[in-house]
């Protein structure tokens, strides 16, 4: 018997069909939602059953609460997954969707509020032993000289972010005393454009960390398991580029020390499903940033090391299943790379929108392709630019790299624009390689 009988995805593009593939697996049929520009999707095709939500813009579809949870009553579906992105952690979507009578595949709606704004968070993980970033987490004063005394007490530059910012958006760093109220201002009313909150905190500005994350997976029974790190540290404008795992900086005791204090945090949170504990790392320190309570882009390099399907398990999570593994069952073996397919140009990142007129993905042992893309596919320019995910494993960071180089050599894509060859590029740069690197480190060399 599968633990829900139907299950509709409400997401697009190779996470759409990511999380169908898992339903299939499990015996599980799905139901898949799309726009207007994403009708001739793979995973549209794939699913058992598919509905149209709405016209391109996001707004009115993969946005549409409405449409969505009318798709699930009209198809009968049980559950719903919200991938990442979209609706996937906005805490009104996963509140109707329990109150509609469907199982939300993620966190509790509390939880995922708490975590979305970034000054609670911060608090919250704060009160519960987590290391984080030291600043100032609440709402700044505009009064100018109130202002400068935080700063001043936190030391320049600082960093001001947005409580309800995401995506690499809403964070601005200032290094000067006379830009900080006026950068202030400039922050709260992009703030309150992009996300509709213009409450901005302050932090100190980390010099030269590493982007260092923990994945966590939880159950409703109280057991909660940790799979070790990824390094997101390449990276430009925020956004991952390049993720690894394990993280070349982190020794095996820290990794558990640090592991135990993200476990524990999250069964007092009373966190359940997926979620990532991200964190920059400096000089040997922990500093907590935030916590995306779903699914990540980057979740398949844990899969790789672990052996453990995180998808099917936020399913088993979501029907009320106990955790099927114990924090001594996660071993870590081996070293997984991903690299992102964006269509974008590779040199000024402007999207790439359009048909795919070839296209060869890469393959052999330890290499993953996670795309919906295919032959005379076209490209939305509606939606972000990810158009697939290569991953390789190997026995070790070495073995990853080369079977990387040589993944990459084989992609081909032809009518559209990539950045495979900033990929092929940063494979055989001397600090990759040798892992020397911070968050600053891709836009230092390429840009
Ligand atoms: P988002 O929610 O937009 O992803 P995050 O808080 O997770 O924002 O930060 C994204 C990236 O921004 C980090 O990986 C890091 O590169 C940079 N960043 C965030 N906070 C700081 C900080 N205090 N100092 C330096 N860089 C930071």
């Amino acid at each position: 018997m599968p633990c829900f009988n139907k299950i509709l995805i409400a997401n697009r593009g190779e996470i759409a069909l990511r999380v169908q593939r898992a339903c299939r697996e499990l015996g599980i049929k799905t139901v898949a939602v799309y726009s207007t520009a994403d009708v001739d999707a793979k995973y549209v095709k794939l699913a058992d059953e598919a509905v149209c939500i709405g016209p391109a813009p996001p707004r009115e579809s993969y946005l549409n609460i409405p449409a969505i949870i009318a798709a699930a009553e009209v198809t009968g579906a049980e559950a719903i997954h919200p991938g990442y992105g979209f609706l996937s952690e906005n805490a009104d979507f996963a509140e109707q969707v329990l109150k509609s009578g469907f199982a939300f595949i993620g966190p509790p709606p509390g939880v995922i509020r708490l975590m979305g704004d970034k000054i609670t968070a911060k608090a919250e993980m704060l009160s519960k032993g987590v290391p984080c970033v030291p600043g100032y987490a609440k709402n700044l004063p505009n009064d100018e000289r109130e202002l400068l005394s935080i700063a001043r007490d936190v030391g320049f530059p600082v960093m001001l972010k947005a409580a309800g910012g995401g995506g690499g958006r809403g964070m601005k760093v200032v290094s000067r005393e006379e830009d900080l109220l006026n950068d202030l201002q400039i922050t709260r009313s992009e703030a309150k454009l992009a996300f509709g909150n213009a409450e901005v905190y302050l932090e100190k500005f980390l010099q030269n960390p590493r982007h260092i994350e923990i994945q966590i997976l939880a159950d409703m029974h109280g057991h909660c398991i940790h799979l070790g790190e990824r390094d997101c540290s390449l990276q430009r404008r925020h956004q991952k580029i390049i993720e690894e795992t394990p993280a070349c900086v982190i020794e095996p005791e820290e990794r558990e020390r640090i592991g135990k204090v993200c476990t524990k945090a999250c069964k007092q949170l009373g966190y359940v499903g997926a979620g990532t504990i991200e964190f920059l790392f400096e000089n040997g320190k922990f500093y907590f940033i935030e916590m995306n309570t779903r699914i990540q882009v980057e979740h398949g390099v844990t899969e790789a090391v672990t052996g453990i399907d995180l998808v099917r398990e936020q399913i088993l999570i979501a029907s009320g299943k106990e955790l099927g593994h114990s924090q001594d069952d996660v071993l870590l073996s081996g070293h997984a790379i991903q690299c992102r397919i964006n269509a974008e140009d590779p040199n000024s990142f402007i999207p790439s929108p359009g048909k795919i007129t070839n296209w060869h993905a890469p393959g052999g042992f330890g290499v993953r392709v996670d795309s919906h893309v295919y032959v005379n596919y076209t490209v939305p320019p509606n939606y972000d630019s990810l158009i697939g995910k290569i991953i390789v494993y190997g026995n070790n960071r070495e073995q990853a790299i080369s079977k990387m180089q040589v993944a990459l050599s084989e992609t081909i894509v032809e009518g559209i624009n990539t950045n495979i060859s900033l990929h092929r590029e940063l494979m055989s740069d001397e600090n990759f390689i040798s892992g020397d690197f911070s968050i600053n480190y891709l836009e230092n060399k390429f840009m």
